[in-house]
Parts: structure tokens; C-alpha cells; sequence
């Protein structure tokens, strides 16, 4: 500050100087006075535009007149105007100097100021585009903060929240003269009271404010509808912001602000539909349960009472119908009970992959002794395109998939119908296809099976309406697999379910 008030004394000081010269050059030449009162008044003009207060190009104007006076009038080298003439051109002079500087120092604010806005104007945009690339909040308090420090080029201490206080700070000095080196640093006692208080009441405190004026940061809150997300800190050093800065700080911290709680409130408002849909999927579940699961277990315990009761009395025949009823409602309950374990653990993301590379025909030959035993009224069949297929895969999952799908088949079609599950290798993927000719599945429900609690209404072989779980289980596994899994239709009727999966290439080790 004192260097430049020094740099433009000394200017003003030399134009006057040379004006003077060119006046008594202008005088030696025989050129009348008015040339030299147009040389002064042009000399308070530079003056004007290369000093930084209005103060110099008046106090040119003054020196100007005095100066002409003193040198140029009669009496000469005298303060001291006689005749009304010299007085009036004196004060006509005196006028137009103050005029013209006047009008250039406004001419060139009113150029700095318009300077000033493009630049802010700029910093906004990019600040805003900057912020919106941050994602999550704390990355967007931070980039305000490597913003701040960037274009304030002061340390910057930027104060996180968790919701009951403030956290410790987090400098940024990379673009400071010299970091640190000036002053204490934002995590002594009187700086974090500052900012803590800053935090609670949501008002500028520490440096420049009234409020703990002692510390070596100027705090201001980052809030937006009363919620302070965050404070942050700008050292104040040897000089204050101006007023430039400080709306420039100020700007930043409002987009900042908004950035954050447009964060806060979308991350809200998806943990209120991820919680209304895990609501919607436990009501659904217990909704489900009790309807489905009541009617195997009625006829599981009846059967049992029968046999508790009337063990002796009937014939063997008959004792085999019940061992065997009793023997496929719990299988029936097994199966729905692991879907439904294996459904909520791959959905929550529990589930470890065992991936080995297996042969597709020995994985679909151990799925096969897992299917209902209830096929003999179904045909089923299955072949292989090609030789060792191979894919890495967990196993027990796959088999999983296709008994599924096979038992589907096997439930919604009717007696007498054929099932065929071929395996082929196609562009680098294993592929599965387990088809049948029965009804086949509406387009409109093509997608919609594969959603939790689904069924299309066919009522399966046994009369047991389905839970709507394996075939989202199927796409879950396959998923978790990087595969896919499709349902199309088959000619000239019924269903084609295609599982694809990246396949292995094969390799013999003599
Ligand atoms: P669930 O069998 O327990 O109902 P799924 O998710 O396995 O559950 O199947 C969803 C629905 O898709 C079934 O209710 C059934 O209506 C239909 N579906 C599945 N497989 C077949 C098929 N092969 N043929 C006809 N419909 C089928």
C-alpha cells in the first residue's frame, strides 16, 4: 500500500515536471499560453489514468494552475493574478483539469469494474462446474475450499461437519505465497473455538468480525436454508480481502452451500425409496409367507397326524402316498426357503463367488439329480453342441439356476409335454437353453418374471401357486456372473430360457 501511494506521488510529481518543460518549451517557441494551459490540462489527464486515487489527478489540477501562475503569468515567478482576465483563465484552467480527471478516473472504474465481473462471472461458472463434478458433499466443501485458496491465494481451513459439531481441519495452502508460514495454525484452541462458534450460531466469526476478532481466520458458515453443512476459514495475513474478494468468498460459499444441500436432499430421498422398497419388499414377503407357506405345512402336519394316529390301521399303499406327500411339501418348502435365503444374501451383496472352471455338461448333469422328482409324466432331454464347454462359474450357484428353470418347466407346462436343455458355445459365451412347449410367457410379463413376487397366474401342475422368487434368484446369480439371462419363445409354443455366460477357452496339457 505505502509502495504504491510513493509510485504515484512520484508519477504525478514527474508529469508535472515534464509538462512544465513542454510549457516553457511551447513559450521559447512564441506559442501563445493557451497551448501550454492544453499541455497542463492533458498532463492532469495522464495523471488520472496512471494513478490509482482521484486525489492526484486533483491535486494536479491545483498544482497545474499554481504552476502556470507561478511561471507563465505576469508578474512572473509570483503566486499572484492581477488583471480579471488571467484570474478567469486561472479558474477556467482549474475547472476543466478537475473535470477531465474526474471523468477519466470514472471512465476507468467503471472499465475495472466491468473487468471485475467478467472475472467473477467466470470464476462462478467454473466454481459451479467444478462443484457439480465433486459428487459427494465432502468433496464438494473441499473443492470450494482448493477454489478459494486458488483465486484468494490465502490459506484456507475448511471445518467438516457430522451433524453435532464440527470436525478437525483440513488445510489448503498449495496455492498461498507461504504456506504456514504466517501465523498460527487452524487447529490451535482459540481458532477451533472460533470456527466452532461460527458452526453453532451460523454467523461469521474470528478475523474482521466482532466475534473472537483474535483469531488469525476469518470464518464464515457454508449454509443454506439454516443447515450449516461445513465452515471454512480464510486466513486474513498482513492484509484484509477487499471488497472484490470478499464477495467473490462469499458467491463461492452460496453455490457451495446449494451444491451441498441439493446433495444432502437427493441422498434423502433415495435412502427413503431404497428404505419404502425394502419396505414394500418385507410387506410383500410376509404377505407371501403366510399365504403360501400355510397351506404345505397344513398338509405336512395333517399327513403326519394321520400316520401318528392311524400308523396300524393302513396299508402300505396308502402309508407311501403320505411318506411321499409329506416328503415333496418339505422339499417344496426346502427349495422356497433357499431361494429365498439365496435371493436376500446375492440382493444384499453377501454372497462369496466360488468360481472354478467346470465343464457346462458336468454342471448340468449334477443340476438333473437335483430336479423334481416329479417328472415322469414330462420328457426330458439333454444335449450338447461341441465338446467341452468350459466356464468359470460357481457351481452351486449355476446348478441352482438350472434346476429353476428345469423344475419350472416341469411346474407350468403340462403332462406329456417336453423339456430340452442344450448347451453350445456361441461368440466366446456358454450357453444354456432350457425350453419347453408349454404355454409360453405373455410379452407384457417377458421382463416383469424376473421381479421379486411376479407370478403370471398359470396355476402349476401340483396347484401350488408360485412365490414369484426363482427366476429373480436366476437373474441375481447371473448377474453376479457378468452373464445374462432372457426369456423368448419357443415354436411352435411354450418358453426358451437363455443363460450366457463368458465361457473358457480350452486348453490340453499333454
Ligand atoms: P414361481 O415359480 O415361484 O412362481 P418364478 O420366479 O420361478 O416363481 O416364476 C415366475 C412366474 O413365471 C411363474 O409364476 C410362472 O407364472 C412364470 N413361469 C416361469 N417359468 C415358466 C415356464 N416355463 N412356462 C410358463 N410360465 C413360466
Amino acid at each position: 500500500m505505502k509502495h504504491t501511494k510513493l509510485a504515484d506521488t512520484l508519477k504525478t510529481a514527474a508529469v508535472l515536471a515534464l509538462t512544465t518543460a513542454i510549457g516553457f518549451l511551447l513559450e521559447a517557441m512564441g506559442l501563445s499560453q493557451t497551448n501550454v494551459i492544453t499541455v497542463y490540462i492533458l498532463g492532469v489527464l495522464v495523471v488520472a489514468a496512471v494513478t490509482s486515487s482521484r486525489w492526484y489527478s486533483t491535486a494536479a489540477s491545483l498544482a497545474s494552475v499554481l504552476l502556470f501562475n507561478y511561471i507563465f503569468t505576469e508578474p512572473m515567478f509570483v503566486l499572484k493574478a492581477e488583471d480579471a482576465g488571467t484570474q478567469l483563465t486561472l479558474l477556467i484552467t482549474f475547472l476543466a483539469a478537475v473535470f477531465t480527471s474526474t471523468y477519466t478516473v470514472q471512465i476507468k472504474e467503471k472499465a475495472r469494474l466491468s473487468q471485475q465481473d467478467a472475472y467473477r462471472s467466470g470464476v462462478i461458472l467454473d466454481t459451479s462446474q467444478i462443484l457439480q463434478k465433486a459428487g459427494e458433499p465432502d468433496g464438494i466443501l473441499f473443492a470450494a475450499a482448493t477454489q478459494l485458496n486458488k483465486l484468494l491465494k490465502r490459506d484456507i481451513a475448511c471445518f467438516q461437519t457430522d451433524g453435532n459439531g464440527i470436525l478437525p481441519p483440513v488445510s489448503f495452502t498449495d496455492c498461498s505465497p507461504h504456506p504456514g508460514s504466517r501465523g498460527p495454525s487452524p487447529d490451535t484452541l482459540e481458532e477451533m473455538s472460533a470456527a466452532r462458534k461460527c458452526y453453532m450460531e451460523g454467523n461469521e466469526t474470528g478475523a474482521a468480525t466482532s466475534i473472537l476478532s483474535t483469531a488469525a481466520f476469518h470464518y464464515l458458515p457454508v449454509q443454506s436454508a439454516g443447515t450449516v453443512y461445513g465452515v471454512i476459514g480464510i486466513r486474513m495475513g498482513e492484509t484484509e480481502p477487499d471488497d472484490f474478494e470478499n464477495s467473490l468468498a462469499i458467491a463461492i460459499l452460496n453455490q457451495c452451500a446449494t451444491s451441498m444441500e441439493k446433495e444432502f436432499i437427493s441422498r434423502k430421498r433415495e435412502e427413503e425409496t431404497a428404505m419404502a422398497k425394502a419396505e414394500q419388499l418385507r410387506s410383500n414377503l410376509l404377505r407371501s409367507m403366510s399365504h403360501d407357506l400355510r397351506t404345505p405345512l397344513t398338509s405336512i402336519s395333517g399327513n403326519a397326524g394321520v400316520l401318528l394316529k392311524d400308523a396300524g390301521t393302513l396299508d402300505e399303499a396308502h402309508k407311501h402316498r403320505i411318506y411321499s406327500d409329506i416328503y415333496d411339501d418339505s422339499m417344496w418348502l426346502i427349495s422356497l426357503v433357499e431361494n429365498l435365503l439365496s435371493i436376500t444374501r446375492m440382493e444384499g451383496g453377501a454372497v462369496q463367488l466360488h468360481m472354478e472352471t467346470e465343464l457346462l455338461e458336468e454342471v448340468i448333469d449334477e443340476a438333473m439329480r437335483h430336479v423334481n422328482r416329479r417328472h415322469e409324466n414330462h420328457s426330458i432331454h439333454v444335449t450338447q453342441e461341441g465338446d467341452y464347454i468350459l466356464a468359470c462359474v460357481d457351481a452351486q450357484l449355476i446348478i441352482q439356476v438350472i434346476t429353476n428353470l428345469v423344475d419350472n418347466a416341469i411346474k407350468y407346462t403340462p403332462d406329456g409335454s417336453s423339456i430340452t436343455i442344450k448347451s453350445y458355445k456361441d461368440n466366446g459365451n456358454a450357453v444354456i437353453e432350457v425350453s419347453d412347449n408349454g404355454p409360453g410367457i405373455p410379452d407384457e410379463s417377458k421382463d416383469r418374471i424376473f421381479q421379486m413376487f411376479y407370478t403370471t397366474g398359470h396355476k402349476s401342475a401340483d396347484g401350488k401357486r408360485g412365490m414369484g422368487l426363482g427366476l429373480p434368484l436366476c437373474r441375481a446369480i447371473l448377474n453376479a456372473h457378468k452373464g445374462t439371462i432372457e426369456v423368448l419363445d419357443n415354436t411352435p409354443s411354450g418358453s426358451i430360457f437363455r443363460l450366457t455366460l463368458p465361457a473358457e477357452e480350452v486348453s490340453f496339457h499333454e
